[in-house]
């Protein structure tokens, strides 16, 4: 019997692939790099289960002709690649109607208060939980105005009884002393704790893979053989075929190149994002970071401070703009005036976006041995454990304990 071929060794892949495996599956592992080397290398390493209210809103239009404009903005669209984005964007538009809304938060909310049942029994089971962060994050407000601000996201979270706990700027710098008297006020969010090196979490998972039976196989997919009973092999650039018993398309922000060869469009695009990550910062902090009003995070991982954020929407092709990265890190030493930017490199990743901002997780609704795992977009790494578990359970046939049907890819 031919193997399951998981496509995209990123986080979502990996933990996929490694779940199938140890339910005693046979499963190969797809990539054209090495594991964990598209957006899963460089994400802010934040499990953010309070982050998931989808991000089109009520009168989000109107901010439209700032994100043309300006180039170092937090949202940004370059004028050059509208016209491509612009089917995509209409759907985003169309996701803030509120009777949508609601039931798009729902879907995130579902997912993210499933996140450290999921997350903990992996790493448990894989033996990495020292790499999960003990302290939450930390999210600060010069003042009641920006606090205001953001409200909507606050009344979230107590819509759907996630834990907060709002601070007096004091009290956020005796958990933070490195942060600025500027910061007036904050929201300890404990359940947003981190990863200490989200590339490093993709290789090691891909390694316990590995020694579980997993077979890795590095190659550019690049095509279908279809049968009767669906997907009957792959096909590589380099030539290979690789007959499969099934496939599933973890390939982050390239998923929609492979469902289109399927006949099958998904309406993604990428939200491409920047970090710079600091060396040798001259602090330490215990806590991640965001700051609303300036948008970017703050984390601490294991090789240093990572500054990082921003929506860059400017597809796959073009090359990254690194003004995005420094302009996050001129923000961050407002927060953190003792800050030294020194051993620093820069990166760019391309987040998996759907204009709703719920994942695609499921069965192809025109193939019998495809599914698809996808558009994760800013909460990858967050779902990822989450993800495996509900993905296994529909490969085996196991009922999932979650209601799949706003996950799935016919949505659209
Ligand atoms: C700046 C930034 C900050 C972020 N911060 C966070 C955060 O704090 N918390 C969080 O939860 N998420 C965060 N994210 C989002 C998260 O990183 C992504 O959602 C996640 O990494 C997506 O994982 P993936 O496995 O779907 O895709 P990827 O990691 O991109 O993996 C896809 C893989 O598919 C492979 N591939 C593509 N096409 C083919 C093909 N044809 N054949 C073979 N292989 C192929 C690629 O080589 C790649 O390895 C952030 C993202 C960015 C950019």
């Amino acid at each position: 019997m031919p193997s399951i071929v998981v496509v995209g060794a990123g986080i979502i892949g990996t933990a996929i692939a490694h779940e199938l495996q140890r339910r005693g599956q046979s499963v190969v592992l797809v990539d054209r790099s090495a594991p964990g080397e598209g957006a899963s290398y460089g994400n802010m390493a934040s499990i953010a289960i309070t982050e998931f209210m989808p991000a089109s809103r009520p009168g989000i239009w109107a901010q439209m002709p700032k994100w043309l404009i300006d180039p170092e903005g937090p949202v940004r669209v370059r004028p050059s690649y509208m016209p491509r984005l612009a089917p995509w964007f209409l759907r985003f538009l169309a996701a803030s109607r509120p009777s949508q809304l609601r039931a798009l938060e729902k879907a995130g909310a579902v997912l993210c208060a499933r996140v450290h049942d999921d997350l903990e029994a992996l790493l448990k089971e894989t033996g990495l939980q020292d790499m999960l962060s003990a302290e939450g994050c930390l999210s600060v407000y010069s003042d009641e105005a920006e606090f205001h601000a953001d409200r909507d996201h606050i009344e979230i979270l107590d819509r759907f009884g996630f834990r907060y706990e709002i601070l007096a700027g004091n009290s956020a710098r005796d958990l933070e002393p490195a942060l600025t008297t500027k910061i007036g006020k904050a929201v300890l969010l404990p359940g947003n704790r981190s990863i200490s090196d989200p590339h490093k979490l993709v290789v090691a998972l891909s390694e316990r893979f590995q020694a579980l039976g997993g077979h890795i196989e590095k190659g550019e997919v690049v095509g279908f053989e279809h049968g009767d009973g669906g997907v009957t092999a792959i096909r590589l650039k380099d030539g290979r075929r690789m007959e499969v018993g099934g496939v599933v398309l973890a390939a982050g922000a390239y998923t929609a190149r492979l469902s289109s060869m399927l006949k099958e469009p998904i309406p993604l695009e990428t939200e491409r994002g920047y970090h710079t990550q600091i060396m040798a910062p001259g602090i330490s902090m215990r806590h991640s970071m965001i700051w609303p009003a300036r948008a970017f995070m703050v984390t601490p991982t294991a090789g240093g401070i990572r500054v990082g954020g921003t929506v860059e929407m400017a597809g796959l092709e073009a090359a990254p703009d690194y003004r995005r990265a420094k302009v996050l890190v001129k923000r961050a030493r407002e927060a953190l005036p003792e800050l030294k930017v020194e051993q620093t490199s820069e990166w760019m990743g391309h987040r998996p976006a759907l204009p709703d901002t719920v994942p695609v997780m499921g069965p192809s609704a025109r193939r019998a041995n495809v599914w698809y795992a996808t558009g994760h977009g800013h909460l990858g790494l967050t779902y990822g454990a989450t993800t495996a578990r509900l993905m296994a359970d529909l490969i085996t046939g196991v009922n999932p304990p979650v209601d799949m049907k706003p996950y799935r890819v016919d949505r659209f």
